[in-house]
């Protein structure tokens, strides 16, 4: 490869007081003997890369030994960093910063990958998904026209369709089928880009100045990025319907009440917009009845939407299919690899019925963006018209690589090792009378409680006890780290079973560790209550 004939330098070009001139300078290289910093060097990469594949192989076999949760207090390291940014590097920068990441980052971590870590919904991790990521930033390109770089927008629209295919899902949500896909970053701009959608479409049609009259539907348990994007997108927030769910529905959504909410605001000259229903709800993995929905919402032409931001990659197993029973009325639906499907951060994956409903909404005609006449007519999309932003990355490689190495069999196998351990889970909190499972388990997230004795305060005292119990929990060094879940008033701790690393012995530490606790518990309070009489 032949090598640039000038280059920027920062070398000592000193001003009289010593200081450096604030912009590097630009020279030409043969005249001068300056030297060079070549920040793309083949050798030094490959150096560099050595180490960093060495740290990262040295962090997975050593992350058992890490406590999963870290005991710093606010400002630990804001303290020990300095304030300004070196102005010239020291020797071996980059061992010495790899050294700091190890020394003061490293015990400062919420460890997402330990197999003590069951606090939240997995941040999926494999081998080939990180590197794939590595992937993507070494080519580095910006596919955000076909023209830009063909073979990434030629590649995403083919691996959007292998996982809408690896998922289930119908046809119609395919490029083979008249609809389409894409990548993004996260779920929050797969729904905001489905909103802003559906909302031109709608005001297309009963004129722009009704943007006033517009209202959203969803659940008391959607993800808040449902209420940020209508937020974002112009819909005013009283406008915003949070249809209430009980446990005895176990907290789904019910087509009867979206029904009742829906006809009040027809009746009071509102206009009905968009849906959001949610395939696995983030507090209790709640199902909102997709058919029954759709139907509903059909009714008086209202886009749905499917959230199944974690949910979604357990579509990988036909055992699941039924959970999306009527998704082929939906007008979008979108996902996250990234979540449990052996995707490192960052990936979401959104499909839409009507890829011309995005491209109205969000497709931009400036000239200065380089298109290709020879790409127009032959069915290959400029995906910068699909979504918010124009830079973009190339996750669909890092899908492909993930798809490719595993398979489909290799993520079901993935996704079924984690359901059976969440069963066991189950089983082990069903076995001890004195806690309970409080939802339905419908994916690998348990949600459990203990129950408070009736001469404790009985219903009283239940969710305080369970507050103390998860503190405890999470006081256990070196886990396991869990969180909770407060829905129709009841405290509940949720173990989610989703790390790579997780194994049955992990699952089986963690449940004696939460029976020692609340025994402790119990019994310091007993003793307390029989003090006070
Ligand atoms: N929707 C659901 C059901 C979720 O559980 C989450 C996060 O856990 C989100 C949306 C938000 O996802 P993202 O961070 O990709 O925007």
């Amino acid at each position: 490869m032949a090598p640039p004939s000038h280059c920027f330098v920062t070398v000592d070009v000193a001003t009289d007081n010593g200081a450096l001139p604030a912009a590097p300078v630009m020279v030409d290289a043969p005249q001068q003997k300056l030297q060079c910093p070549n920040v793309l060097d083949a050798e030094e990469f490959r150096r560099q890369g050595h180490q960093v594949i060495d740290f990262i192989a040295d962090y997975y076999a050593r992350m058992g030994d890490y406590p999963v949760h870290p005991s710093v207090t606010p400002g630990f390291l804001r303290d020990v960093l300095p304030t300004d940014a070196p102005r010239r590097p020291g020797p071996d920068a980059f061992g010495s910063a790899l050294q700091d990441v190890r020394d003061l980052l490293l015990p400062g971590m919420t460890h997402w990958q330990s197999p003590r870590h069951f606090a939240h919904f997995p941040a999926s991790s494999s081998t080939v998904g990180a590197l794939g990521e590595a992937l993507i930033a070494g080519i580095n390109v910006v596919p955000f026209t076909w023209a830009a770089s063909p073979a990434a927008t030629e590649l995403e629209m083919v691996v959007v369709d292998w996982l809408g295919k690896a998922l289930h899902l119908p046809e119609s949500l395919l490029f083979t089928g008249g609809g389409g896909g894409t990548f993004l970053g996260t779920t929050c701009e797969a729904i905001l880009c489905a909103l802003v959608s559906a909302r031109d479409q709608k005001l297309a049609e009963i004129g722009g100045n009704r943007i006033g009259d517009l209202v959203v539907y969803c659940s008391d348990q959607t993800h808040f990025s449902f209420r940020k994007a209508a937020r974002i997108a112009g819909i005013q927030r009283d406008h915003c319907r949070e249809v209430q769910t009980y446990h005895g529905d176990m907290f789904a959504l019910s087509p009867t009440e979206l029904q009742a909410a829906m006809q009040a605001d027809v009746d009071a000259g509102l206009v009905p917009l968009f849906l959001c229903a949610t395939v696995g709800t983030t507090q209790t993995t709640a199902v909102d009845p997709v058919g029954e929905l759709c139907a509903v919402a059909a009714s008086h032409g209202v886009w749905v939407h499917v959230d199944a931001a974690y949910a979604g990659s357990a579509l990988v197993c036909p055992e699941f299919r039924h959970v999306i029973d009527g998704m082929e009325f939906v007008d979008s639906f979108s996902m996250n690899p990234h979540k449990w499907l052996l995707a490192n951060n960052d990936c979401c994956a959104m499909w839409v019925k009507k890829p011309c409903a995005l491209v109205a909404a969000l497709g931009t005609e400036q000239e200065y963006i380089l298109k290709d006449a020879a790409a127009e007519g032959h069915g290959v999309v400029d995906y910068k018209d699909w979504t918010i932003t124009l830079t973009r990355r190339f996750r669909a490689l890092k899908i492909w690589l993930v798809l490719r190495c595993y398979g489909v069999d290799g993520l079901r196998d993935h996704i079924r090792s984690h359901l059976r351990m969440a069963e066991a889970f189950e089983g082990m909190v069903r076995a001890d009378a004195r806690f309970e499972v409080v939802t339905e388990r419908h994916f690998a997230l348990v949600c459990f409680r203990l129950r408070s004795p009736e001469k404790l305060g009985g219903e009283k005292t239940a969710n305080q006890l369970n507050r103390r119990l998860l503190e405890e929990v999470n006081a256990a060094t070196p886990g396991p780290y869990m969180s909770s879940a407060n829905v129709g008033g009841i405290y509940m701790l949720r173990c989610a079973i989703g790390s790579t690393l997780t194994e049955e012995r992990h699952v089986n530490d963690a449940w004696k560790v939460v029976q020692d606790r609340a025994s402790a518990i119990l019994r310091k309070m007993e003793i307390i209550y029989s003090v006070l009489g």
